[in-house]
């Protein structure tokens, strides 16, 4: 499906129909990008309804962006694939690697964040305070959260504080086909305090770092469960709670803890730097809780745009202070294209 036709040398912005597409193809479309869409056929009824989506290529699912009639097209029309979630979701770290389309920021760090072990590494070099990581089900001592490996928006997450409650929630999983054995999960002490994710945007061309928005997510049903009173909680034996994202909410924080939000977002972009060369051109999130003592442990990063970006289409508090103009985090990253092109840069930003 075409709107327009390919202009030449003119370079497309391309991502995939999921997560923050809408969002990353409008600031295209504002920079003033073609934009293109791989979309999987059951959601074209969704994205045909808007007008800055140039080009959509039907996919019966996402793994074709590596088959021939995709890639050629991805090529023909000049394009920059935009990373986000579903891709990480979607595919292997291996078949990511083997994307020819230039990929915005660095390919090369999202094996680092779908694993753990690698995850925890970069996380400690960067000087970050970080959940104590539980490497079996026996040294579980206190309130610990057992997670899926990779960017699963929460789904499946528990809470154990021993060997009989992890192990009766990994039956569960099992039962309910969402992991294998046990040994998918990963267990990691629970930090008590509020969740707060940071969104952030480096720019290899500037060398600056950008605090571009923050927000904290809408978790079912953990965020519903204080609408249930005690007594009913009591008496409902069967409430677990999960973690899936159902949408996000903003947040501002103390201007006092701002400094420190810039100063652990340097550190990860240098050891980035460091351990995962180019590091990290584009935008990332550090996600962690904030304690009653104001300090943030982090207990993931994301090495790409998250979804909570979506809720600045029009900008946020920290990207007003920034640009006199709505900035999302997708035109930012459309932006940061528009200028390495223009300055014969483009290389320091994709991979
Ligand atoms: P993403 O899609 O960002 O990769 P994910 O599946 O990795 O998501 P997380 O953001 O890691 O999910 O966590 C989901 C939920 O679990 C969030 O509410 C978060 O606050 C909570 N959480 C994760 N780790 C911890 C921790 N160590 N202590 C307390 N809460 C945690």
């Amino acid at each position: 499906m075409t709107r327009k036709a390919a202009t030449g040398s003119k370079l497309t912005i391309a991502t995939l129909g999921s997560h923050c597409s809408l969002q990353v193809l409008k600031g295209a479309k504002d920079e003033g990008f073609r934009t293109l869409l791989v979309c999987e056929k059951r959601r074209l009824g969704l994205y045909s309804r808007f007008g800055f989506i140039d080009e959509i290529v039907e996919v019966g699912s996402f793994t074709e962006i590596l088959g021939d009639t995709c890639r050629r097209r991805l090529k023909q029309v000049g394009s920059v694939l935009i990373p986000h979630g579903t891709l990480i979701s979607q595919m292997k770290s291996d078949e990511i690697e083997k994307i020819d389309t230039p990929v915005f920021g660095n390919k090369w760090i999202l094996r680092w964040e779908a694993d753990r072990i690698l995850k925890e590494k970069l996380m400690k070099e960067a000087g970050l305070k970080i959940p104590q990581a539980v490497r079996s089900k026996n040294e579980i001592k206190g309130l610990c959260i057992v997670k899926l490996h990779g960017a699963a928006g929460g789904r499946g997450y528990y809470l154990a504080w021993n060997r009989e409650s992890f192990e009766e929630g990994a039956r569960r999983l099992i039962d309910q086909k969402i992991i294998r054995a046990e040994s998918d999960l990963y267990i990691q002490e629970f930090i008590r305090g509020v969740p707060v994710y940071l969104q952030y945007f480096y720019s290899p061309i500037t060398e600056e770092l950008e605090l571009l928005g923050i927000d904290r997510r809408y978790e079912s049903d953990i965020d519903g469960i204080g609408r249930i009173p005690a007594k009913q909680q009591l008496g409902a034996s069967s409430i677990e709670p999960s973690y899936t994202v159902i949408g996000n909410i903003p947040l501002v924080l103390r201007e006092s803890l701002l400094e420190e939000v810039y100063k652990i977002g340097e550190n990860f972009v240098r050891t980035a730097e460091r351990l995962v060369p180019p590091g990290m051109p584009g935008p990332f999130c550090l996600e962690g809780v904030y304690d009653s003592e104001g300090k943030f442990t982090t207990f993931e990063f994301s090495a790409r745009i998250v979804a909570g970006t979506n809720l600045y289409l029009d900008g946020s508090p920290y990207s007003g202070l920034l640009y006199d103009e709505p900035m999302s985090m997708g035109r930012r990253i459309a932006r940061e294209v528009k200028v390495a092109k223009k300055r014969g840069k483009l290389d320091k930003v994709v991979t």
